[in-house]
């Protein structure tokens, strides 16, 4: 059985201490490959050398919503020259998040657009973010509309939210959430989210799964997402694995690729 984590931190400095067993853990739980997301330009550079160093990590480029107040053209430009180097193979993260609200609403949606817009001329693909801002985001990628290449990630939303998403082509990521008893809608979802439009994540060090809820997250722990939708589709655990497996390596192709770079 293989799980791939497609959006995790482990460059952040909560993993200083243990990085490697942290890998290793991940290893043992099955993950075969993970992809670490570099979400403002100081952490590409902390990513990609993470990749330089172990083959099963790779990386997406780009500016967080948070970060959205450091965008400009030259920076978007800068994001292009990453996606150059064989470890990077995807924009992101990009979106709007009003929960934190760090940037201007309109410097989000500039920053995110223009992503999207790169990821779109390059033929990569793209991650998105959202938080407490559905409707914005819906807004953005409805005016791009279908065929999207790219997945809405950390998905917390209900079933009528993942039909909008899903019609624009794109794939959902399922991560701790999913686990949390009282999200009933989001369970509601995960059943009904057809098995090839979902990928696994974890979003380490944040959104542990239960049972280690309020913890630091790590890779190990997209085992508890993938048993969690198994119980919640009542569908066999390699049932999951072996089609959101599929679905990372469609969506970015190169992400098992044993090539040492
Ligand atoms: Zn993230």
């Amino acid at each position: 059985m293989r799980l791939i984590d497609t959006h995790c931190h482990i460059d952040l400095d909560a993993f200083d201490e243990d990085r490697e067993d942290v890998i290793q853990r991940a290893l043992d739980a099955g993950v075969s490959n993970m992809l670490v997301i570099g979400f403002e330009p100081v952490r590409w550079k902390a990513a990609e050398s993470l990749a330089e160093q172990c083959s099963i990590i790779k990386v997406a480029a780009g500016l967080h919503p948070n970060s959205a107040s450091q965008y400009s053209p030259e920076l978007l430009e800068s994001i292009a020259e990453q996606l150059q180097r064989p470890e990077v193979l995807a924009i992101g993260e990009t979106g709007i998040d009003l929960y934190w609200d760090d940037a201007p609403l309109d410097v989000q949606q500039e920053a995110f657009r223009s992503q999207v817009a790169l990821a779109r001329d390059l033929g990569v693909p793209f991650i998105v973010h959202q938080r407490d801002a559905e409707t914005e985001v819906l807004e953005v990628l409805e005016s791009f509309g279908p065929p999207l290449n790219g997945v809405l990630h950390c998905f917390t939303g209900d079933w009528q939210y993942a039909q909008r998403i899903l019609a624009l082509g794109m794939h959902i990521g399922l991560g701790g959430a999913v686990t949390f008893k009282s999200r009933t809608d989001l369970h509601d979802a995960a059943t009904r989210i057809p098995l090839d439009r979902m990928v696994l994540e974890t979003d380490s060090p944040f959104m542990a799964p239960v049972p280690h809820r309020g913890k630091r997250n790590e890779p190990s722990y997209v085992r508890n997402v993938a048993d969690r939708l198994a119980e919640l589709r009542q569908e066999s655990l390699e049932v999951i694995a072996r089609g959101t497996t599929e679905n990372a390596q469609q969506l970015f192709p190169g992400i098992d690729s044993e090539r040492k770079l």
